[in-house]
């Protein structure tokens, strides 16, 4: 029987491994995305069930929800260098001399695209991938692994014949569609946009929850395979049996035999650039054969063999018209500037973003001033410098504003980042209504058909200020709004009354306390199950709580002791939204584990964290933080450190591993 299991579970593996080749690597799907959806689904719940058969990569981990708190750190067993920079053909020219001069024979080039994202190199052994690590300083990084696992172009099993040992290099990007995707997904959950794709792609990255790293819908290239075994005599052919091997090569990449087809390639993707649907900052190009590149070396920076060749921004000079000032839904404000429409990069700019008080301070920005404004990675543009010999001598300078234009309180500024914010949370126009979209958004209240325009307007017709208005609303109230028909009037109705039974941690989530995020509210509800208990916690029980540091307990305690926010969860309480943990009959499994408290600790290889608390809940268990005489068992994974120490001292804890704790639930 379990034998059948066990095949059953590595054959859809193998199956959906194959499916993922055909579709990403040879862009030949065989099966429709809703079959594919189903295997996946399928081999997810035998995965669940049978926890036993776990591999570190099944393709069900492309779907995350591995939790990881720190990154550790690992070194590279290769350094990562980094590119030595020309901006023109006369550099590049003298570069290819001094080349020649060394190796004194014919060479060619492979001229690539300078992909502008996050570069990450990944280990493969047995055709397996092992582990994934970013660049960091070039001679360590970070290791996150389960997160470039959620990345679709990434094969976490190789095909056909390849080395047994070799680290894949390549860069993590952003398309700007999905750039823009999150962005308004943002908008709807009552977040500030994020500036540039580049800075996006990174720092989802280095998220804690790689489910979250998923929904980026981040992008994969690779470009360099480093390793003991070379199994090819130029880089180009390694380039392609990479791709045999089922990795994402560029498309774009180029064999050049001369450095005029080089500059061609640089020519005709500076002007094409635009149409790729992302990022490049330049073109990087590199000796062809391996053999002239380790002839060729290093110097203390950069591989004398490679040389990259940076596009400038493209410019154009106008007038500012004026500076305004956005306040966003978090409080955050950002300075624009009004231009003189005028064409760049082929589309029509009229504003520029200017970031923050230090950056017009260093532009001495006047009134009417003639300025640069260019097209970097951002999606807006920004101005980089003005035209003093247009300059009129009354024009006086721009000076940061002091009030919140949207309700007049002093700005304040957090001190080490130059980032001005309003401090009127709870009242300031866009901040209330960020506030209330932020609660209705699909992963707090998911209250359907409450769009951010209709809560726009019902706060316009001061129907709703809080999240507690929500509930007080009547349908006769909402049809004189514009384009409201009856239907729809009703279906947000019946969106609010079916959001009380919305579990009181999606709520905890929903309501906006200063940094608790959709994990930090499910850790809060593990450990207190109603908001009455959270509100009396004090700062030293919070900071107990796993994950949660003294920024997040300091929010917490501040936010309980405003009335304000008192009266609105009250109100909520009032119309039956829910404040506490349900205690769901339907989600015991047994009561084994009844009276038994349990930690886990380590690198944990069999099951998740938030899995194993969430068996030790269904058994009838409870999850503590700490290592006390309070504490029953200490599971522990690979590499446990001072939690284990603490408990072995003790003497009174029983230490499980993994398999232990699951025969225990299996009993
Ligand atoms: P820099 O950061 O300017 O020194 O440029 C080096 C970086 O360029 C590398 O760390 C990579 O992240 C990135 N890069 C982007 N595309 C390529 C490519 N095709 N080949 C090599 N490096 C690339
Ligand atoms: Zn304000």
């Amino acid at each position: 029987m379990s034998e059948n299991i066990q095949q059953k579970i590595e054959a859809l593996r193998q199956e959906i491994h194959q499916h993922n080749y055909s579709y990403y690597t040879l862009d030949e799907p065989t099966i429709s995305d809703f079959e594919f959806d189903l295997k996946l689904k399928e081999l997810q719940e035998l995965e669940l069930q049978f926890p036993e058969y776990y591999d570190s990569n099944s393709p069900t981990l492309r779907v995350g929800g591995q939790i990881t708190k720190n990154f550790p750190t690992v070194q590279h067993q290769f350094r990562m260098y980094s590119l030595d920079n020309s901006y023109d053909f006369n550099d590049l020219e003298d570069w290819e001399r001094r080349v020649q001069k060394t190796l004194n024979q014919p060479v060619e080039w492979v001229a690539e695209l300078k992909f502008d994202g996050a570069s990450i190199s990944i280990l493969y052994e047995n055709g397996k991938l092992k582990e994934a690590v970013t660049r960091g300083d070039g001679f360590q990084g970070d290791e996150i692994t389960s997160n470039v696992k959620t990345i679709p172009e990434i094969p976490l099993q190789l095909h056909g014949q390849y080395p047994d040992r070799f680290f894949m290099r390549g860069e993590i990007y952003l398309t700007q569609k999905n750039f823009q995707k999150i962005n308004a997904r943002r908008a709807e959950e009552g977040l500030d946009p994020f500036m540039n794709p580049r800075n996006t792609a990174s720092g989802s990255l280095k998220m804690q929850d790689s489910a979250e790293v998923r929904r980026r819908g981040l992008s994969a290239v690779l470009y360099q395979y480093v390793g003991e075994q070379v199994p090819a005599a130029t880089h180009w052919e390694l380039l392609q049996q990479a791709r045999i091997w089922g990795f994402k090569i560029s498309d774009q990449a180029r064999l050049c035999r001369s450095m005029e087809e080089v500059q061609q390639f640089i020519n005709y993707w500076e002007e094409h650039r635009h149409q790729l649907g992302f990022e490049i900052d330049g073109i990087v190009i590199k000796v062809n054969e391996l053999a002239q590149q380790r002839a060729l070396g290093y110097t203390a920076k950069s591989p004398r063999w490679a040389m990259a060749y940076k596009y400038k921004a493209e410019k154009a000079e106008t007038v500012l018209l004026s500076v305004s000032y956005q306040v966003g839904r978090t409080g955050a404000v950002t300075p624009v500037a009004n231009l003189t429409p005028v064409l760049l990069a082929g589309t029509v700019v009229k504003r520029a973003s200017l970031h923050n008080e230090d950056i017009i301070k260093k532009l001495g920005l006047h009134e009417h001033d003639h300025v640069y404004v260019e097209k970097g990675g951002e999606i807006i543009p920004k101005i980089v410098g003005v035209n003093l010999a247009k300059r009129n001598a009354e024009n006086k300078e721009i000076e940061y504003i002091k009030n919140c234009p949207e309700c007049g309180t002093p700005l304040q500024r957090i001190a080490d980042q130059a980032i001005h914010f309003c401090p009127n949370e709870l009242h300031c126009p866009p901040q209330v209504v960020g506030r209330m979209i932020h609660f209705v958004s699909r992963k707090a209240l998911n209250i359907e058909n409450l769009g951010s325009e209709t809560i726009e307007q019902l706060y316009r017709e001061k129907l709703v200020e809080n999240p507690a208005d929500f509930y007080a609303l009547t349908k006769e109230q909402l049809l004189p709004l514009e384009r409201m028909a009856e239907k729809s009037a009703q279906n947000i109705i019946n969106g609010i009354e079916k959001s009380k039974e919305i579990p009181f941690e999606k709520v905890l989530y929903g309501i906006g306390i200063k940094h608790v995020g959709e994990t930090v509210a499910k850790k809060l509800v593990k450990n207190f199950s109603s908001i009455d208990e959270l509100r009396k916690a004090t700062l030293e029980e919070l900071v107990q709580v796993e994950d949660i540091g003294g920024k997040i307990a300091e929010s917490i305690t501040a936010f309980f002791a405003n009335p304000e926010n008192i009266l609105m969860t009250e109100r909520l309480r009032s119309y039956g939204v829910q404040l506490e943990k349900q205690a769901s009959q339907n989600e015991t499994v047994s009561q084994i584990l009844q009276n038994k408290t349990f930690l886990f600790t380590g690198k944990l290889s069999l099951f998740t964290r938030d899995d194993a608390e969430e068996m030790v809940e269904k058994h009838g268990g409870k999850n503590i933080s700490a290592v006390s005489k309070n504490l029953n068992y200490l599971v522990v994974g690979e590499k446990a450190g001072s939690k284990l120490k603490k408990a072995q001292e003790l003497g009174t804890v029983t230490i499980l591993d993994e398999q232990q704790f699951l025969d225990l639930i299996q009993k």
